[in-house]
This record gives C-alpha cells, sequence and structure tokens, in this order.
C-alpha cells in the first residue's frame, strides 16, 4: 500500500498581521517535537508571508499562500501570481477554498486555470471542494464533489496526470467556521468517492498518493478520530490553526 503521509495544514485566512504571523509560527515551532510524523503546513495572508518564511523553515513548517491569480504577470490590480509566491518561499498554494467560491465568486474553472498555474510555477495546489448544506439536503453531495473536481482539475484530465503532490480538501461548507464537523463516517464517505473518482480518471497510482484533506470545524477533541478513517490523510483547519495550542492539539493527534 502506498504511504500518504498526514498532512496538518492551517488556514489564517484575514487574520494575523506580519507581528502576529511571526509569533504563531514561533510559537507553533517551540511546540513541535520533532516526531511529528506529519507534514505541517502554515497559510498566512499575503502580506507575511515572506517574513514568516525563515522561521517556518527553521522548524520545517511547509508555507502556503490562500490564493492566487492564473497570469505570472501583468496589469491585475491587487493580483498576486504563482512566481511571486514562490519566491516569497511559498511551496503550497490553497486553491478554491469556499470563501473565496462563495463570496468573491470563483468558479470551477478560475480554479483550473489557477491550479494549472500553480504547477507552472512549481507551487502545490491544494484544491478545495464542498458542498453547501442545501445541496446535501438535497442528496447531491456526491453530484456536487464529482462537478468541482471535474471543473477544477480539468486540464489535468485532459493530460491524464495529477501535478505531483497535488492536495484535494474535502471541505463541506456547513461544517466550516459553524463549529459543526461531518462526522468521520460522513467525511470518510466522500473521501471514499473522491478516491474512486481519482482511481477512475488518473489511475490507482495518482489516487493512491494523492492526499485527501478533511476541513471543516476541526478541533483538538475530534481529530483522532478523524484521522482513524482509512482516505483521510490529514486536515485544513480555520479557526483551531489561529492559536498555537490548540493547532498543536491538532498536530500531536497521536498524542
Ligand atoms: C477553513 O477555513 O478551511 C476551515 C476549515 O475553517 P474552520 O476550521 O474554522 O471550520
Amino acid at each position: 500500500m502506498i504511504e500518504r503521509r498526514p498532512m496538518i495544514a492551517g488556514n489564517w485566512k484575514m487574520y494575523t498581521d506580519i507581528f502576529e504571523s511571526v509569533n504563531l509560527v514561533k510559537a507553533v515551532s517551540a511546540g513541535l517535537r520533532g516526531d511529528e510524523e506529519v507534514d505541517v503546513l502554515v497559510a498566512p495572508p499575503f502580506t507575511n508571508l515572506s517574513v514568516a518564511k525563515p522561521f517556518a523553515e527553521n522548524a520545517r513548517i511547509l508555507l502556503a499562500a490562500q490564493n492566487m491569480h492564473w497570469e505570472e504577470s501583468g496589469a491585475f490590480t491587487g493580483e498576486i501570481s504563482g512566481p511571486m509566491l514562490r519566491a516569497a518561499g511559498c511551496t503550497h498554494v490553497i486553491l478554491g477554498h469556499s470563501e473565496r467560491r462563495h463570496i468573491f465568486r470563483e468558479t470551477d474553472e478560475d480554479v483550473n486555470r489557477k491550479a494549472q498555474a500553480a504547477a507552472r510555477s512549481g507551487l502545490i495546489p491544494i484544491v478545495c471542494i464542498g458542498e453547501t448544506l442545501e445541496e446535501r439536503e438535497a442528496g447531491k453531495t456526491f453530484a456536487v464533489i464529482e462537478r468541482q473536481l471535474a471543473g477544477s482539475l480539468s486540464a489535468f484530465l485532459v493530460g491524464g496526470d495529477l501535478p505531483a503532490g497535488t492536495i484535494l480538501a474535502y471541505e463541506p461548507v456547513w461544517a466550516i467556521g459553524t463549529g459543526r464537523t461531518a462526522t468521520p463516517a460522513q467525511a470518510q464517505d466522500v473521501h471514499q468517492a473522491i478516491r474512486s473518482w481519482l482511481t477512475e480518471r488518473f489511475g490507482g497510482a495518482v489516487s493512491g498518493r494523492t492526499r485527501v484533506l478533511y476541513g471543516g470545524s476541526v478541533k483538538p477533541d475530534n481529530i483522532t478520530d478523524l484521522m482513524s478513517e482509512p482516505d483521510i490523510d490529514g486536515v485544513l483547519v480555520g479557526g483551531a490553526s489561529l492559536k498555537a495550542e490548540s493547532f498543536l492539539g491538532i498536530v500531536h493527534y497521536r498524542k
């Protein structure tokens, strides 16, 4: 069986200024023991990336951006490109987060273009997908997930391969920032469907190596049960990643 090293990722959203970001990276780094056997990643706001980088690097914490533009440069006021994120020290970029999709009206096609651009820039995309409560209650969860996967990864489907390291994050919209977590069984059902979809479209090798994270109100007290599911390869954490203590409680889920 292919080993998928667990990943614990923190999305800091539009929280933390430069000083708070550095302090948080330092506090997380101070709490790491070195025997975690997980990849730890944080995604501070754009302005804080390059300042946080040396502190993250020292602790082998991976650095991600929360979004990017699909062009490399140009007259796109207010946008940030993949090469800029690479130069700031990022290895990863979160794409298609539900807040981007719902507040900023990002479409699957936007995410697809960004994912291609990320790969061209040498950034590993973390592609987020997830259904709303209305869609779940209408029994449309799997249809929505499949539509988002096919749309957000359409360029890679044409090529028949996913860029090495590509990560997917299943984040049911109704569980993000609400305190309402999917049960481990609910999450596993969707993760298993995502894994089957990957196998059908890209083959067993890609499916076996692709990490699928769960996100939605993950806390130190629910992480262990989530991580015991076979197709949950880690978590993307919002609120609980903003305090070193709770984030470390999640990182140390094996105790
Ligand atoms: C997120 O923003 O990706 C997220 C999962 O948030 P929270 O953990 O606060 O639900």
